[in-house]
């Protein structure tokens, strides 16, 4: 589970102090479906990072599955955040000059997996996003889709119990959008938990529960009435 108290961020820029997260509190619990909707600028994606481990509030408690995250070196936060914590990104973040197949197995050279089972796994990961025809194709072969199917098979492959995303699909067209979404429901329903920030209403409504934020606020809390499910 994930509980936030109060959670604030602070930038220094010189003299001047931006405070892009004013006190956000908020409980994730396991096998939600968040979507996080708010302006440009709003906040999110400095939500995002916090909650990824990425990046640490100014001030406020963070308790990740009960462990008070603030306590933990930069060793013990990398290790958590790579067991734990899958991340998905608008712009893929594959690395170029590996293959689907190569991207796939980062994760796991990382968690020190031996080879004959981070192949196994990598290969069972694109399977499940119906890659298993294009392990072979390097991120300029594919399709902005499949690259962003890479990523969540790279994000997956770790077996994390919180699939965070932010705005997955903000680079792609409708259709991929949807088989994103499809990925993301059967996830859900085998348990993953997920995270996801999105502008688009329609991509939204996948989840089951919106949180709005506006100037590093939370204004509302909802769940989804009409969900979209496949
Ligand atoms: P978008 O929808 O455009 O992605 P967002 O809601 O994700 O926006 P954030 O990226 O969280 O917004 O940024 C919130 C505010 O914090 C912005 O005003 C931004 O300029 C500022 N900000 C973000 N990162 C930093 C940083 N490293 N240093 C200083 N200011 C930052
Ligand atoms: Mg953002």
């Amino acid at each position: 589970m994930i509980e936030l108290k109060d959670i604030k961020k602070v930038y220094s820029l010189g003299k001047v102090e931006l405070e892009v997260l004013k006190g956000i509190s908020l409980k994730v619990e396991k096998g939600e479906y968040v979507a996080i909707v708010g302006p440009s600028g709003s906040g999110k994606s400095t939500l995002m990072n916090i909650i990824g481990l990425l990046d640490k509030p100014t001030s406020g408690s963070y308790l990740l599955d009960g462990l008070e995250v603030s306590t933990l070196n930069d060793m013990q936060l990398a290790s958590l955040r790579n067991k734990n914590i899958g991340f998905v990104f608008q712009s893929f973040n594959l690395l170029s000059k590996l293959n689907a197949l190569e991207n796939v197995e980062l994760p796991m050279i990382y968690a020190k997996i031996p080879p004959k089972e981070r192949r196994q796994r990598a290969l069972s990961a694109l399977e499940r996003v119906g890659l298993s025809d294009r392990i072979y194709h390097r991120p300029n072969e594919l399709s902005g889709g499949q690259q962003q199917r890479v990523a969540i098979a790279r994000a997956i492959v770790m077996n994390p119990s919180f699939l965070l995303a932010d705005e997955p699909t903000g680079n792609l067209d409708t259709a991929s959008s949807i088989e994103i979404m499809k990925i993301f429901h059967e996830l859900n329903k085998a348990g993953t938990t997920i995270i996801m920030v999105t502008h688009e209403q329609d991509i939204a409504n996948h989840a089951k529960r919106i949180i709005r934020i506006r100037d590093g606020m939370i204004i509302d809390d909802a769940p989804v009435k009409n969900r979209i499910t496949y």
